[in-house]
């Protein structure tokens, strides 16, 4: 069975590229009952910060992404990386170079002017040890000049590159810390990572890494790179296409389920399946259904999942979520009676929501105590006209059994005494009984909210 691993380096939120990544690599160890793993690329001291780790494992437990065991930090294994570049010296698969900057600057600057290729050739490479140095030196893999480099990676088909375009790349660095190229391949192979999936952007440091595995005899893993997310407009996805991190659609109140679907879509298919569950991409996932074309991000696409994934959610669940959802928010949570009524009312709720923040908006009425507030569009209902129509209104409804039915028909015949489109009585008494322009049926609200409390409702905005 595959190990699969995500491997971000902690920047300070888990981004949306990343989190793809992630879900791929779940889906994909979930799917062949593997193993799916986690590992902080934390070797940049000064930008890897314990929050930044946390806002990490907070990105993908929001997610749902759960990783098996613990999360391995990469510095935590800095001596483990230098072992192996010293291991690779006795092999005399790589060697100690003692090239100064303005040595390798100067190469250069001769290959140029004499039109040959810059890609640094170090005296290093075959130096009799006898001629060593004592100052500092880098260690450097012993890479092949001839002949070619070749990934046979899953997503991309066969990636070649000329050996004499890579230099000798560098293990361990002259106050002997290891290089991020090095920390990654001794990682996968002690992790025992058998598929490397991961955005293209890491197409390049693969050719470089497959030398490493290959000096060290050690098995390759099979490399998935999979395209960037782009924004809608084809560039690049950025902070100004949209939030850039996880936690920017938990609070625009995108639920997990439907992050996972839609993220899943980024360039992964199943046929022509828009909307499906998680168990369904689970069943369904493999690599071979990764396209290689650049996903874009379509806002759009996203907002219809979402209203799908809300309106196939269980009501008490969602009211659940729609609880948790206002504790993150930090608005002030429901009492157990106005949870019950939240939850009864679901059905008509979640018919129009597309996110959690509209069903917060739309169940504003459910939770208010009077006298309410008017959102800009439910107080543009309500002018002199409007008002001293519910004057004569309230008038008559007072008398009315307090049923559906009733309140039905009598609002009916009231606005054909008045001469007026039903719609043009409700939407003003929609706006002074839920404060919104936005709710469940009319009729259904004034059951809802009783007699007592739908006329001091209405009256409230009368005064
Ligand atoms: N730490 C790298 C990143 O965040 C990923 C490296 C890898 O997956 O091999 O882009």
């Amino acid at each position: 069975p595959p190990v699969t691993r995500f491997a971000p380096s902690p920047t300070g939120f888990l981004h949306i590229g990343g989190a793809r990544t992630a879900l791929f690599n779940w889906l994909y160890a979930r799917a062949k009952g593997g193993t799916f793993l986690l590992r902080i690329e934390d070797t940049d001291k000064a930008r890897s910060t314990p929050e930044a780790t946390e806002a990490i494992f907070a990105g993908l437990k929001w997610l749902g992404l759960d990783w098996d065991g613990d999360a391995v930090s990469q510095a935590s294994q800095a001596e483990r990386h230098a072992e192996v570049a010293h291991e690779l010296l006795e092999k005399g698969a790589a060697y100690k170079c003692f090239a100064t900057q303005e040595e390798i600057a100067a190469f250069r600057e001769e290959a140029k002017a004499a039109g040959r290729s810059t890609v640094f050739q170090s005296p290093w490479r075959d130096a009799d040890p006898a001629t060593m140095r004592n100052g500092p030196y880098v260690v450097r893999l012993k890479a092949p000049r001839d002949g070619e480099t070749v990934v046979d990676d899953v997503v991309q088909g066969r990636v070649a590159w000329k050996n004499e375009t890579l230099d000798d790349l560098i293990l361990l660095r002259s106050d002997g810390t290891p290089t991020y190229m090095l920390a990654v391949v001794v990682d996968d192979h002690d992790m025992g990572v058998t598929h490397v999936i991961r955005g293209d952007d890491h197409l390049t440091n693969a050719a470089r890494q497959v030398l490493i595995f290959d000096a060290m005899g050690w098995t390759r893993p099979a490399f998935a790179h999979i395209p960037l997310i782009h924004g809608p407009d084809g560039a690049k996805f950025s902070k100004r296409h949209g939030a850039p991190g996880v936690e920017g659609y938990r609070d625009m109140g995108y639920l997990p389920a439907a992050m996972r679907n839609y993220l899943a879509r980024l360039s992964w298919s199943h046929g022509d399946e828009e909307f499906f569950t998680t168990e369904q991409a689970v069943e369904w996932f493999d690599l071979d259904a990764i396209s290689k074309g650049a996903a874009r991000f379509d806002f759009k696409k996203l907002e219809n999942l979402s209203g799908q994934h809300i309106r196939a959610m269980d009501d008490a669940a969602l009211a659940d979520a729609l609880c948790d959802f206002m504790a993150v928010q930090h608005e002030p949570l429901p009492d157990h009676a106005t949870k019950v009524a939240i939850a009864a009312a679901m059905p008509a709720l979640k018919e129009r929501a597309k996110t959690l923040v509209d069903l917060v908006d739309m169940s504003y009425y459910l939770r208010a105590e009077r006298p309410l507030t008017l959102d800009e569009k439910a107080t543009s209902q309500l002018d002199e006209i409007t008002r001293n129509m519910l004057v004569r209104l309230t008038e008559r409804l007072r008398n009315v059994s307090w049923t559906h039915n009733d309140l039905e028909g009598e609002i009916k015949a009231f606005a054909g005494d008045e001469d007026l489109k039903l719609g043009k009585v409700m939407q003003p008494m929609r706006a002074a009984l839920t404060g919104r322009t936005t709710s469940p049926s009319v009729f259904d609200v004034l059951v809802q909210l009783g007699r007592d409390e739908s006329l001091a409702r209405i009256e409230d905005q009368l005064a």
